[in-house]
């Protein structure tokens, strides 16, 4: 398995954080310290503040993203945002399917797979949550869930679109918790989940795709995970607030 077939990228996820003045701030501490990154560094905000993020990263080596996009192009979704506003703001990244949206908002396998189809027609990448709860691991049916989620995600996304898909593994019981998944849970998810890509596509596509992991990733354990051979990047939440941390672990992944 070699790395070098795929670009590592370290997205970090806002959440409901920060006001765009704040983040303009937090932007603006964060830039310096990755302005030698060989990966590819991703901040993906709240709505509201993706105008000041795409001004205050202008020029640099920090891409945006959004948290989330509706699965139509226009219409009666009141309170809504679709992939084509996203793309003619000049986004260029999106989380889809957050473990987060799928518990509190009511996201399913199926949405999910549609907010994927609509990210893709509008040019953009899409950041794919898939991960188990708890009580999946405990019944040791960790794959099939994620076989599942990513399945159907993946319905009807041909091999051209694949390579505009970043595959976020991110064990839910890890999320926002301090509960880390070891090195080797997280290697052996990522290293399933390239396997099923492989036999859904060819083993060189799999190859090419990022599999970042995700769930209480910080500047300490960061560098442990990143090592293993599948874990192409991060997904990092609480540790994307503090830009020394975040920085740490985008240099961790170079
Ligand atoms: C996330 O929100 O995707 C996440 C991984 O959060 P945290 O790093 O805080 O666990």
């Amino acid at each position: 398995m070699n790395k070098q077939l795929r670009k590592a990228v370290i997205a970090g996820n806002w959440k409901m954080n920060k006001t765009p003045a704040e983040a303009t701030a937090l932007i603006n501490e964060i830039k310096p310290l990755v302005k030698d990154a060989t990966c590819e560094v991703v901040v993906c905000v709240p709505f509201v503040d993706l105008h000041a993020a795409l001004e205050a990263t202008a020029g640099t080596n920090i891409k945006v993203g959004a948290e989330n996009c509706h699965w139509a192009e226009n219409g009666a979704f009141t309170g809504e945002i679709s992939a084509q506003m996203l793309k003619a703001i000049g986004v260029p990244y999106v989380i889809i399917g957050h473990s987060e949206r799928r518990q509190y908002f009511g996201e399913t396998d199926v949405t999910v797979r549609d907010r994927v189809r609509a990210a893709l027609n509008a040019g953009l990448t899409v950041i794919l949550c898939v991960g188990e709860l708890l009580s999946e691991r405990e019944q040791n049916i960790t794959m099939e869930v994620i076989g599942k989620q990513v399945k159907i995600a993946l319905a009807g996304v041909s091999a051209e679109e694949l390579k505009r898909i970043i595959i976020a593994y991110e064990p839910v019981w890890a999320i926002g918790t301090g509960l880390t998944a070891t090195a080797e849970q997280a290697e052996d998810v990522n290293g399933a989940i390239r396997a099923l890509i492989a036999s859904l596509y060819t083993k060189e596509d799999a190859d090419g795709v990022t599999i970042q992991y995700g769930g209480s990733m910080n500047a300490k354990n960061a560098g442990e995970l990143l090592s293993k051979p599948n874990v192409d990047g991060g997904l990092i939440g609480g540790a994307s607030l503090k830009a020394p941390d975040f920085a740490t672990i985008v240099m961790a992944a170079n």
